[in-house]
């Protein structure tokens, strides 16, 4: 395939776009992408496409170059050639390991015989808060000081969360501003490597992040109570923190949030310009002076974007 070079990026800016090929792209997924190729783009910055394929269950066949192929007729091509996740086991291994090798005075990873069930069990037993999302915050049952695997199998591998204000994380978002978390309370430990053998999202989005020379990362605000989670991980390693912007999600018609799971329609790209349109106009608030003009052509609107988000940059 023929490749573009890099643009230059003086401020050293690195952006990217992590879609996960569960199906093709929707429009608020596009609008997710967009936001992250404006940010890069009015930064003059690199805009990379990270395949985010770990979660091999859930991944469509073909689905990845179907959002390839959506992504360049929405003219959002990556200056570097996108990479697959399901390639970069060795990179999350070797993060897995280097969390095992860290002495804080207790072992940071350790190995998880609990199921759902033995989770959903000790709540009732324990009756500790949930997390959101419907997962159970982890009880702690495998840590070492509490006995460890008791005598079970191991299934998984988890990262603990310091307890209490330790585990308080705070950081600032680029759109939202401050933001915090209390780790222990909100998530507990949580999972870096599946009982199925597979990566966790959480450790794979980090190693790439920080391997890909990520210094913004720019995605939809459902992602938004991740974050501490990688800040945690990226601290344990050692990794620098890239800046955070959480975009707004797009409601559909039905005033649901666009997702794949409740059913959102694949782009219709019958007019590519007519689509990034009115992805652009989810985007109206970070575009301050931007009006969709009838009739422009793509590579227009997307040139009169960036020059929008870049003021909008300015006059923050
Ligand atoms: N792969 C994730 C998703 O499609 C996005 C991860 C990220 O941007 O950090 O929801």
């Amino acid at each position: 395939m023929n490749r573009p070079a890099p643009p230059a990026s003086p401020g050293g800016y690195r952006g990217r776009f992590a879609p996960s090929p569960t199906g093709p792209l929707h429009a608020g997924s596009l609008v997710a992408a967009l936001a992250s190729w404006l940010d890069a783009r009015a930064h003059g910055g690199a805009w990379l496409v990270r395949i985010e394929d770990v979660d091999t269950p859930r991944c469509v066949p073909g689905a990845d170059e179907v959002i390839l192929g959506q992504l360049a007729a929405c003219g959002l091509t990556p200056d570097e050639p996108p990479v697959w996740q399901s390639q970069r086991g060795h990179l999350y291994q070797a993060a897995l390991d280097r969390l095992l090798a860290l002495d804080g005075g207790h072992r940071w990873a350790y190995p998880c015989a609990c199921s759902r069930a033995d989770i959903a069990r000790a709540h009732e037993l324990a009756g500790h808060p949930k997390a959101r999302h419907g997962e159970l915050v982890y009880p702690g049952t495998c840590r070492p000081e509490n006995g460890g695997l008791h005598g079970r199998p191991a299934r998984a591998w988890r990262l603990r969360v310091p307890d209490g204000q330790a585990g308080v994380i705070t950081w600032h978002d680029r759109r939202l501003g401050l933001q915090q978390q209390a780790l222990g309370t909100a998530v507990g430990d949580f999972v870096v490597k599946r009982a199925d053998g597979l990566w966790a999202y959480q450790l794979a989005v980090v190693v790439d992040d920080a391997e890909q020379g990520i210094t913004d990362v720019v995605r939809g605000e459902d992602l938004t109570d991740n974050t501490p989670r990688q800040l945690h991980l990226q601290r344990l390693l050692g990794l620098p923190e890239p800046r955070y912007l959480h975009t707004p999600l797009v409601n559909g018609d039905n005033g649901e949030k666009l997702s794949k799971q409740n059913g959102a329609a694949a782009l219709d790209l019958t007019d590519p310009a007519r689509t990034v349109r009115t992805a652009l106009m989810a985007l109206a608030a970070s575009l301050p002076g931007w009006s969709p003009t009838d009739g422009a052509s793509l590579s227009e609107l997307l040139a009169s974007a960036v020059a929008a988000w870049r003021n909008g940059l300015n006059a923050r």
